[in-house]
C-alpha cells in the first residue's frame, strides 16, 4: 500500500513530491506522457522566484526532480490509465504499462496542454518564436512585431499584455467577431498597437537561416487570398485542454471544460483521498509558480488525510 501516488511531473507534481517526501511519506510519482510538463517546452524562465538570472525550463524541472528524489521520491516512467476508489477506502491506480498500485491518497497533477494549430514544423518551433504563453515569453520580443492567434479572453489578454513589449501585435482570428468577454475585447480593439486580422488563419510558419520565426503566411478564409506577415514570434492562444481523459469512469468531478473541481480552498476533489494540483484544476492563472504552490497545498492536504486515517 502506497501512502501517496502523484500523477504528473510538472511543477505541481514535483512540488507535491518534495513536500510529501520531506514528510517521510515516500511518494511514488508516475511521470506521464511528457515528463517535466509544459516547462520542458519553453526556453528561459525569468519569472520563477529565486533565479534572478533566469533558468531554462527543462533545467528547472530537472532540479525539481532532483530535490524530490533527495527526499525519497520514487519515479515510474509510465502513464496512468485509471484511478478508482475501492470499497475498503483505498484507491487503485492502473497504468498503461500494466502496473497496479493500491494507495491511501492520489494527487492528480497532470496539467493541461495548450492547443496548437497543427501546422508543419510546429513542435520544433516551440521556443524559437512559437509559444503559447505571453506571460512567459512576451519580454523576449521587445520592439518587434508579433502575432497572437485566437479570439477568446486568452488571446485578447495576451495581445494587450504583449503591447508592453512588441512594436505591433497582429490579432489573427478565424471569424469576424471575438469570442472574448466584451470588456477584454473592447480593451484589445481600442489599443492602437493591436491590429485585428479577421476571418483569417495561419497557413505556414516561415523561418530564418537559424531556424527562428521570421514570418507567417495568413489565409483569408473569405477571399482565399494569402499574405505574409513579418513577425518574430507567434503566440497561439486558442485554449488549453486539461489532461483528464484517464479520469473517465473514476467518479472524480470535472467542470464543464473537463478541469478537476477542487473543494473550496482545499485541493480535495469530490472523492476522499483524491486531491488535485496545478493546471489540471486551474484555467485562470496557469503559471509555474501557482502550480508549484498548489502542489504544496495538495501535499499538505494529503498528509493531513493520512494522519487522520492513522488516528
Ligand atoms: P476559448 O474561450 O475556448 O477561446 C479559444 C479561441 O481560439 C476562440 O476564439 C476560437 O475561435 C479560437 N480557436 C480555437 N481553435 C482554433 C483553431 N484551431 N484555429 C484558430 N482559432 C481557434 O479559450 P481561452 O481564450 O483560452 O479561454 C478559456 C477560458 O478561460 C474561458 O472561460 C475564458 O473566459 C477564461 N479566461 C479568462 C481570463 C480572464 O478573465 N482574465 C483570461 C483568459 C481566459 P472561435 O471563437 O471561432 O471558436
Amino acid at each position: 500500500m502506497e501512502n501517496v501516488i502523484i500523477i504528473g511531473t510538472g511543477c505541481a507534481g514535483w512540488t507535491a513530491a518534495v513536500y510529501t517526501g520531506r514528510a517521510n511519506l515516500k511518494p511514488l510519482v508516475i511521470s506521464g506522457e511528457q515528463p517535466g510538463g509544459q516547462l520542458t517546452t519553453t526556453t528561459e524562465v525569468e519569472n520563477f522566484p529565486g533565479f534572478p538570472e533566469g533558468i531554462m525550463g527543462p533545467e528547472l524541472m530537472m532540479r525539481m526532480q532532483q530535490q524530490a528524489e533527495k527526499f525519497g521520491t520514487r519515479v515510474e516512467y509510465d502513464l496512468v490509465s485509471s484511478v478508482a476508489k475501492q470499497s475498503d477506502g483505498s484507491i487503485l491506480v492502473k497504468t498503461a504499462g500494466g502496473a497496479e498500485y493500491h494507495t491511501h491518497t492520489v494527487i492528480i497533477a497532470t496539467g493541461a496542454s495548450p492547443r496548437w494549430l497543427f501546422l508543419d514544423r510546429e513542435k520544433e518551433l516551440v521556443g524559437h518564436g512559437l509559444t503559447s504563453c505571453a506571460t512567459c515569453d512576451g519580454a523576449f520580443y521587445p520592439d518587434v512585431p508579433v502575432v497572437v492567434v485566437g479570439g477568446g479572453d486568452s488571446a485578447c489578454e495576451e495581445a494587450s499584455f504583449l503591447t508592453r513589449f512588441a512594436s505591433k501585435v497582429y490579432l489573427v482570428h478565424r471569424r469576424d467577431e471575438l469570442r472574448a468577454s466584451k470588456i477584454m475585447a473592447d480593451r484589445a480593439l481600442a489599443n492602437p498597437k493591436i491590429e485585428p486580422i479577421w476571418n483569417s488563419e495561419l497557413k505556414e510558419y516561415l523561418t530564418d537561416e537559424k531556424g527562428d520565426m521570421r514570418a507567417v503566411t495568413v489565409l483569408n478564409r473569405l477571399t482565399g487570398e494569402e499574405s505574409e506577415l513579418e513577425v518574430k514570434c507567434v503566440f497561439v492562444a486558442i485554449g488549453h485542454d486539461p489532461n483528464t481523459g484517464f479520469l473517465a469512469g473514476s467518479g472524480v468531478a470535472l467542470d464543464e471544460d473537463s478541469y478537476v473541481v477542487q473543494n473550496g480552498h482545499s485541493t480535495q476533489t469530490n472523492i476522499s483521498g483524491i486531491f488535485s494540483a496545478g493546471d489540471v484544476s486551474d484555467h485562470i492563472y496557469r503559471q509555474a509558480i501557482t502550480a508549484a504552490g498548489n502542489g504544496c497545498q495538495a501535499a499538505l492536504d494529503a498528509e493531513r488525510y493520512i494522519t487522520a486515517l492513522e488516528d
